[in-house]
């Protein structure tokens, strides 16, 4: 068992420098099955260059529904159909938000949304949507010499909460509970919990465990207690991390109103984890090795991010695109190649 950090950088962002060279995705191999975590800027790409090709995907699982980690799903229905075979992907990922984010107090009028019928849909069906915009290449495959409907390889599901937790996506995105199965086969049990990624809701972190050990994902979210609660006694933390010091300095030429920075900077600082705190998160939980991925900026200074090592006693691995982080390299030997 071990996790390949297909892409690291966070953020809707292109890069392009040769070492930040994709967004947010990352494999879980279990005996040579690939079990993926959300699907980014490149990650077709990125599976490829790992080795691997859709053929030995069994599931992917989407944390949230910001574009830095669902922006290839068009690429995947239109371009991985011939990989899979006689089978289905299995696709998981967060429902409808239910109602529209609390509106900004900056806002002088309340602004008409995107699609309002149907404003803030989950993962069944934005990616039956993405599908149907693309129905003139689709049906012309289809017509024209039979091939098989992007459709009939996918199994979308919307992750189902457990009926008792009282999660409600403006005014409790992540009550503190215990992680549920959203997944099981004879390698893997994959559990789902609700992080605190606020105004984006639901958002979950993943955690999958084998007979060889467990590895988590914390998909983007503040320091959350549910991020503990998923972690305990994991090999493997893959936890999200921001520089706000490099972001507030970035964020100067991006927003030169101050207001507007204020407001996204409060965003930033609420809604994502410090690298020190990550490894406060990783510490409490008693996990082997920290890997710190959907690292934002991707190009904030890479000795930054070391400061997890202050709060966290165990082994520390700032994630690069393509890093492999073995689950048996519990304490001195995580590398990253
Ligand atoms: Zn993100
Ligand atoms: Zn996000």
């Amino acid at each position: 068992m071990h996790a390949i950090t297909l892409g690291t950088a966070g953020g809707p962002v292109w890069w392009g420098h040769d070492e930040i060279d994709a967004g947010i995705c990352t494999a879980v191999v279990v005996d040579g099955r690939v079990y993926l975590v959300d699907f980014g800027y490149g990650a077709g790409r990125q599976l490829r260059s790992a080795g691997y090709t859709f053929g030995s995907v069994e599931a992917l699982f989407i944390t949230h529904m910001h574009s830095d980690h669902t922006v290839d799903l068009s690429s995947l229905f239109l371009f991985a159909r011939n990989e899979i075979g006689q089978r289905k992907v299995r696709i998981f990922g967060p429902g409808d938000r239910g109602k529209l984010p609390p509106l900004t107090p900056l806002a002088k009028e309340v602004p008409k949304p995107v699609n309002p019928e149907s404003p803030v849909p989950g993962i069944t069906e934005t990616f039956d949507r993405l599908m149907r915009s693309y129905s003139t290449d689709i049906n012309d495959r289809i017509f024209d010499y039979g091939a098989p409907s992007p459709a009939t390889k996918f199994d979308v599901r919307d992750i189902r909460l457990p009926g008792a937790v009282p999660f409600d996506p403006n005014e409790n995105v992540a009550p503190d509970m215990e992680p549920f199965v959203v997944f099981e086969d004879e390698r893997v049990s994959v559990k789902a919990i609700l992080v605190d990624h606020h105004p984006t809701a639901p958002a979950y972190a993943f955690r999958f465990d084998s007979k060889y050990g467990s590895v988590v994902i914390s998909g983007d979210t503040g320091y959350c207690q549910n991020t503990i609660n998923i972690s305990r006694g994991c090999d493997i933390l893959l936890h999200e991390a921001i520089n706000l010091d490099v972001v507030a300095q970035q964020a100067i030429t991006t927003y030169p109103n101050e207001q507007v920075r204020a407001s996204v900077m409060s965003h930033h600082s609420r809604a994502h984890t410090t690298a020190k705190d990550a490894g406060r998160i990783a510490q409490k939980a008693g996990v082997g090795t920290l890997v710190l991925h959907h690292l934002v900026p991707a190009n904030a200074p890479s000795e930054s991010w070391q400061t997890a090592a202050e709060e966290f006693d165990g082994s520390l691995v700032i994630a690069e695109d393509l890093g492999v982080i073995c689950v048996h390299a519990k304490a001195k030997n995580s590398v990253v190649e």
